[in-house]
């Protein structure tokens, strides 16, 4: 078997020369014989070559995401978009049929619908919250199942064991998007799915200044997929991997402070319910969470993110939104810095409002992803925008 194309787990040993990993940034790397250039050009070797073909830096990201996943290996992308197209397109062709969870980031959606169904892939809707559904969907031959959890922005659970255990006995592969809950939080893989695809912009980035994107799983559903990248071009580049080997070692050490801080946010905003200045709170690792018993059973914590659903619809929302004086008014999640989002505006902008609560999205939903600025300070600017 040649080997692969993408980076490996490689077991760590002794920190020897530099500590920081040079930054290669050249596109192109002299080769001793044409052998070497045979080898590379037939796919056979990996190494400095050509950088499209992968890159030192790249490969060590990957390496990373792969032993974090518990993955045969991992293929990094220019964004977490390109990582999920190609997923996608890497493992569908025309006449295929897709199952299209409808609480799936809205990139993802757009990208099916719009493109998938111009190749000829059928893509048909399900809710990941209703398994009955899945099941009669299941009825009908399909490809690939892809869904995500937790439910962004309603932070409802999906229960991945049983959506994987119903794709398998019908001879689907599941493709998870595992962006709103990386390892430590939630490992997807375990759980049993075949693909995970992050956005690494979120977590592994960590300080709003990489995009990139990343798929873990075995190495007969990666092959396709390094190969689909080759092809399409939409490789990560060496400085956005290069700060993403930055982050990493702070990856679990922020995943886990932001974690406890979300937890305290909604703990503490709970008791302000009965005051009447939230009308919800929705955090996976509250007792009354609805799925709070599967959060506990498929992960770690209850995520970085909190969503407050305020009184006033969508203008209630809007104001204290505009009252925020520490949270910025960012699209985004996942990095040290809180922000806050209203997803009647952005993410869920293209659904009607009845759509909208269909999905168990209220206009007046106000979501925050939790920072490292302190349990404290976050408090104070969100009880402040609260109180009017
Ligand atoms: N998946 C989820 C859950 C996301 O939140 C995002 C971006 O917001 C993406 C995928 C797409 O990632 P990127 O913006 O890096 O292309």
């Amino acid at each position: 078997m040649t080997e692969p194309l993408y980076g490996t787990p490689h077991p760590h040993g002794p920190l020897l020369g530099p500590l920081s990993p040079p930054l290669l940034r050249s596109t192109t790397a002299g080769q001793p014989d044409a052998e070497a250039l045979r080898a590379f050009g037939a796919g056979e070797r990996s190494g400095e070559f050509y950088q499209r073909l992968g890159h030192g830096n790249g490969r060590a990201f990957e390496s990373l995401v792969a032993e974090l996943e518990g993955a045969d290996g991992a293929v990094a992308f220019a964004s977490g978009m390109a990582a999920m197209s190609a997923a996608l397109a890497a493992h569908l062709r025309a006449g295929d049929r897709v199952l299209l969870a409808e609480e799936i980031y809205g990139g993802t959606s757009a990208f099916a619908l719009h493109d998938l169904v111009r190749f000829g892939v059928t893509v048909d809707r399900f809710s990941a919250l209703d398994l009955g559904g899945l099941r009669a969907a299941l009825q009908q031959p399909a490809r690939l199942v892809v869904f995500e959890s937790p439910i962004n922005p309603t932070l409802r659970v999906v229960d991945v064991r049983a959506v994987v255990a119903l794709a398998r006995a019908a001879g689907a592969r599941t493709v998870f998007d595992g962006t709103f809950a990386p390892p430590p939080i939630q490992r997807a893989l375990d759980l049993g799915v075949d693909l995970v695809v992050h956005s690494a912009t979120k977590f592994f980035g960590g300080h709003s200044d990489v995009l990139a994107g990343v798929v873990a799983g075995r190495h007969e559903l990666l092959g396709p997929i390094e190969a689909y990248r080759r092809r399409s071009g939409a490789v990560l580049a060496p400085d956005p991997a290069w700060l993403l080997l930055r982050s990493w070692p702070t990856l679990a050490l922020r995943v886990q402070a932001q974690q406890a801080a979300a937890l305290a946010i909604a703990q503490e905003l709970h008791h302000d319910l009965r005051a009447g200045s939230l009308q919800q709170i929705s955090y996976p690792w509250l007792v009354d969470h609805p799925d709070h018993a599967l959060a506990r059973a498929q992960m770690q914590g209850g995520g970085c993110v909190v969503s407050l659903t305020l009184p006033g619809g969508l203008p209630g929302a809007r104001a204290v939104f505009d009252r925020l004086q520490r949270i910025a008014r960012a699209p985004s999640h996942g990095g040290v810095e809180s922000l806050a989002t209203l997803p009647a505006f952005t993410t869920h902008a293209a659904l009607s409002p009845a759509q909208r609560q269909r999905a168990g999205i209220a206009d007046g939903l106000l979501r925050v992803s939790v920072g490292l600025e302190g349990v404290e300070v976050l408090l104070a600017d969100l009880r402040a925008a609260l109180r009017r």
